[in-house]
């Protein structure tokens, strides 16, 4: 057995359906009285219901959360949540609203509630990302590290198929990356093969019936693992690529890691053996970049970063700016082979060696 660190996140995770019955219960444990409630427009309605549930402690409900926490929303919320006096941020809603909840927390040390209705995973992860002047920057800080997590797969009920499958994805993503990662540990690397194999077998079933409440129940299971993993491990060339070309491009974020995952998985692919056998074993297919390709396209995802908006004229910037910072990846990061990749998942082709 090799030399291994593994640092957990001191977290506490409530899952299951009805979970937020309890959040009343999780208020008192935390002895929040007032709660500043997060959510994006769309999700109001669904804000509103939870926060019903918790009647006189809700200080207000603040609606404007928003893809890539951009600086102007996160200055409106925190002064809203210095004004109202809140001790407690509840976000409830997906990686763009929980996001809002750590930009707050980062500045006042404000504990969150989260209560996730994606699978993105940032509910478990201390890792924040704020936008400012068109830059995303972001870092790691345990501030921002949600003191509990309610995971009810009934408020995921309502999410579209289309963000399922490819929210699912982005969750196998962080697992996938964690397989290699340069300071993965055994620990890391359970969870993440589970968490891959949740995570696949719940589009299986949801393919035949969204509304599947077990099925929704181990895709949520499969992306608290999921990101269990991406918040304990570096990331590599994949979250690299899809932070530049998300950010810069202004892409989707699910679409890109869906479109992006098997071309940076073949582009590691020699280089991380161990890794490839894992991911394929979760997914029950022989080779883990063809098996992944294979999911989003059966699942109706979109395979090109032609179909989700990119311009091919941004492809040259993506790859320098992909080169410009060097960071921890299985195999090095080259202009010519990161070029190809780019090429490749521009035009949707399958990931080819
Ligand atoms: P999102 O939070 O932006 O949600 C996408 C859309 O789906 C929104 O319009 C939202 O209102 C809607 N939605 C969410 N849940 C729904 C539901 N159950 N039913 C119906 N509609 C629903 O998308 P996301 O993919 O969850 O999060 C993306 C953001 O999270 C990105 O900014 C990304 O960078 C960030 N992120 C951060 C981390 C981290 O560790 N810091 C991890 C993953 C993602």
């Amino acid at each position: 057995m090799d030399s291994f660190v593994y640092n957990s996140n001191p977290s506490r995770i409530i899952f299951g359906p009805d979970s937020i019955d309890g959040l009343p219960e999780e208020l008192d444990r935390l002895g929040a009285r007032r709660a500043l409630v997060l959510c994006t427009p769309h999700q109001r309605e669904k804000a509103q219901a939870v926060a019903d549930r918790i009647g006189a402690r809700v200080a207000s409900i603040f609606d404007g959360a928003a893809m890539h926490v951009p600086i102007e929303v996160a200055r409106k919320a925190r002064a809203l949540a210095t004004e109202l006096e809140v001790d407690c941020a509840l976000a409830i809603g997906g990686g763009s609203t929980v996001g809002l909840g750590k930009a707050i927390a980062l500045e006042s040390g404000l504990p969150i509630i989260a209560v996730p209705t994606t699978y993105a995973g940032s509910e478990v992860t201390p890792i924040y990302g704020i936008t400012e002047g068109g830059v995303k920057k972001t870092g790691r800080d345990l501030r921002v590290l949600p003191k509990v997590v309610v995971y009810d797969p009934k408020l995921t009920l309502s999410l579209p198929m289309d963000l399922t499958v490819t929210s699912a994805i982005n969750a196998i993503a962080h697992a996938a990356e964690g397989l290699y990662a340069h300071d993965g540990n055994p620990v890391t690397a359970l969870m993440a093969e589970e968490g891959i194999r949740a995570c696949a077998a719940s589009l299986q079933s949801l393919r035949d019936d969204p509304q599947n409440l077990a099925a929704r129940g181990l895709a949520l299971y499969g992306a608290w693992l999921c990101g269990t993993v991406l918040g304990a491990v570096s990331m590599g060339l994949h979250h690299k690529l899809c932070h530049t070309l998300g950010g810069t491009f202004d892409l989707p974020h699910a679409d890109v890691h869906t479109v992006v995952l098997p071309h940076a998985l073949q582009y590691n692919a020699e280089a991380a053996p161990q890794a490839m056998i894992r991911i394929a074993r979760a997914l029950g297919v022989a080779n883990a970049p063809m098996g992944l390709f294979a999911l989003a396209e059966s699942h109706g995802a979109p395979v090109s970063l032609n179909a989700i908006g990119m311009d091919e004229s941004g492809l040259d910037q993506a790859v320098e700016l992909a080169v410009s910072n060097q960071y921890p990846n299985p195999r090095p990061l080259e202009r010519a082979p990161l070029r190809k990749l780019l090429d490749q998942a521009f035009e949707g082709a399958a990931p080819a060696p």
